[in-house]
């Protein structure tokens, strides 16, 4: 008889060993910790059929107790609350001492004898297991019965020893799989968060533009009450004569939106962030509202200098914790690259602009004076002022042709200046290229015949009238026809025709001259770009014609391109639009 029960015993033994053992093997698959709670919390009650079961965890940060997992026998989750009708003395002691709990009476057990839930909820069979992984009790399991004593043995207590150990390793390697996934998409996300600054940022190149955005990316993201980001302006004199920088908010964002628009660096915090060029965070009245802010101050530096500063204040006081700080920090970082690119490019538009007013003034007052000298030297020239020799002829006709030259100069500077000023107005209107391109082909006719060059036009039946500026094009065809006969030489062949390309018409201007190599391409519509032989520097030229007629055909919405091959000859093709409703 009682050999047959140890056998027995043994047998039921082996059958929750073989139990625990399956469980443990799914307990590691798991890495939701929901469900990975819930399954120990099951798998308890089972292993050891109380009547309820709780599993804690201690809580690092608070060092209290959560419970994660609490149920009934019939597995029926119970309220966590129920928590306080446990034990917490034993859970305590188990915790603490690392050891094992086991009652099999608890009224009577003289260890509980005082414990308030022990004596008012009856509890009679307590088993409490702390749960231990790499030398550190993580938590416990806990099961009790409330009428019956005796129901736990050690055999049980051993049993629930077993699984637990089990059960900390899986929840702590869940927990850890869990930190490393979260922080490995904070940091994905981080990645494509600053994939998508660094897109916008460095799209802009204008300055206020560039900080608008960095400040919502840090307001955003910060979830920041109010933002400011400032930039260290000029020295300014303080009532104690001490030169100070001063901080030129240029971005604002909430409550800051109305605040003051300067801030002298004297300030305690921007003095610490800008002399230190560290970050500050800080609690204190806030000088926009009545009410305390938590302040953080973040310096935005380049190249080892303080530029300026992204300052944001929230009304919580736990707000921009170190990551927040991080973020701002390498947010910082990036406006500082994009702050020094929109100065630079402000500063090449100023220069821009300096020049072309320059230019405007010099190619303004220059006009008259040549007028004059064109004027007065036709008139010797042609006797009015007394009879002239033939050599005094000549030299009054270099006179001439050289002020011509310096003419069109001028003209060529003060096109570009009011194109790329934007000043530049155009009269468009409906007309039939062939009839711009015959009368091109008039006034060049003595230079081409001069160099004894064919030259023919081809008119593509039916072509739609175009819809630009007549004089443009007119500029524009005799700049490209000119150059063809210049860079052809004498004998050689030029051909023009125009056709119909979709919505455009298309004007190709096309010889046998002298090419253009693929290197020189590259430069061909650059300013006072020449290519570099004797045979083009024997033309006259500044090297502006194809600059102007690119932005010239392009401001009317047209299209330039060219195909050359250096001594065989080239193409250059302007398309202008159609008349809209001539499809
Ligand atoms: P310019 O004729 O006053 O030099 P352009 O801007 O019209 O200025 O032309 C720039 C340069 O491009 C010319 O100096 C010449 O070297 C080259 N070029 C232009 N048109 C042709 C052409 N049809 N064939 C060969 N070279 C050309």
């Amino acid at each position: 008889m009682r050999s047959e029960t140890i056998h027995t015993r043994s047998q039921t033994q082996q059958a929750r060993l073989a139990a625990i053992y399956e469980v443990s093997a799914r307990l590691g698959s798991i890495f939701d910790l929901t469900k990975l709670f819930n399954l120990v919390m099951d798998a308890t009650i089972e292993l050891t059929q109380a009547e309820r079961g709780f599993v804690m965890l201690l809580n690092e940060q608070t060092g209290k107790l959560d419970v994660v997992g609490a149920r009934n026998f019939d597995k029926r989750t119970i309220s966590a609350q129920n928590s306080t009708e446990i034990s917490t003395s034993i859970v305590e002691r188990a915790i603490t001492t690392a050891e094992p709990i086991l009652t099999s009476n608890a009224q009577e057990d003289h260890r509980f004898a005082d414990v308030q839930s022990v004596v008012g909820y009856q509890l009679r069979s307590i088993m409490c297991v702390p749960l231990r992984v790499r030398g550190r009790v993580i938590g416990a399991a806990y099961v009790d019965n409330r009428f019956m004593s005796g129901v736990f043995g050690q055999d049980d207590l051993d049993l629930l020893v077993t699984f637990a150990n089990q059960a900390a390793v899986s929840i702590d390697n869940a927990r850890l799989f869990n930190q490393t996934d979260q922080a490995l998409s904070r940091r994905v996300e981080e990645l494509t968060v600053f994939q998508q600054i660094d897109r916008q940022l460095n799209r802009s190149l204008d300055l206020d533009r560039v900080l608008g955005l960095a400040l919502d990316w840090a307001v955003n993201l910060t979830q920041a009450e109010n933002g400011a980001i400032g930039l260290v302006g000029d020295s300014a004199e303080t009532p104690d004569s001490t030169p100070h920088k001063s901080i030129n908010m240029l971005a604002r964002k909430g409550d800051q939106a109305d605040a003051e628009h300067t801030i002298q660096s004297n300030h305690p915090i921007l003095d610490q962030v800008l002399r230190g060029g560290d970050v500050a965070r800080s609690r204190h009245e806030s000088a926009l509202a009545d009410k305390t802010v938590t302040q953080l101050a973040v310096p935005i530096r380049n190249q080892g200098e303080t530029i300026g500063l992204i300052l944001l204040d929230s009304p919580l006081e736990n707000a921009f914790p170190r990551e927040d700080i991080d973020f701002v920090g390498r947010l910082a970082d990036r406006a500082a690259v994009a702050i020094k690119n929109a100065r630079l490019y402000e500063a090449l538009r100023h220069a821009k602009q300096q020049q072309n007013d320059f230019l405007a003034v010099v190619t303004h007052e220059l006009r008259s004076p040549m007028t004059t000298i064109m004027g007065y030297t036709d008139l010797v020239r042609s006797g009015a002022a007394g009879a002239l020799n033939p050599q005094q002829v000549e030299l009054l006709e270099t006179v001439m042709g050289n002020v011509k030259q310096m003419r069109l100069l001028v003209s060529d500077l003060a096109d570009i200046n009011r194109l790329e000023m934007g000043h530049l107005q155009l009269k468009c209107s409906a007309f039939e290229i062939k009839n711009v391109l015959r009368q091109v082909k008039r006034s060049l006719r003595e230079r081409i015949h001069d160099k004894a060059q064919r030259f023919s036009l081809t008119i593509d039946a039916d072509l739609p009238p175009v819809f630009a500026d007549m004089e443009r094009t007119i500029q524009v065809a005799t700049n490209l026809i000119t150059n063809a006969n210049k860079y052809t030489p004498e004998g050689g062949m030029i051909g023009v025709r125009a056709r119909r390309d979709g919505q455009f018409v298309a004007v190709d201007v096309v010889d046998n001259g002298f090419g253009i190599s693929e290197t020189d391409q590259e430069k061909l519509f650059s300013q006072f770009f020449r290519v570099e032989s004797k045979q083009v520097r024997e033309e006259k030229g500044w090297g502006l014609g194809l600059s102007i007629v690119k932005m010239l055909v392009e401001a009317q919405g047209g299209e330039i391109s060219f195909r050359s091959e250096l001594g065989k000859g080239s193409v250059f093709t302007f398309k202008l639009p159609i008349e809209d409703n001539q499809t």
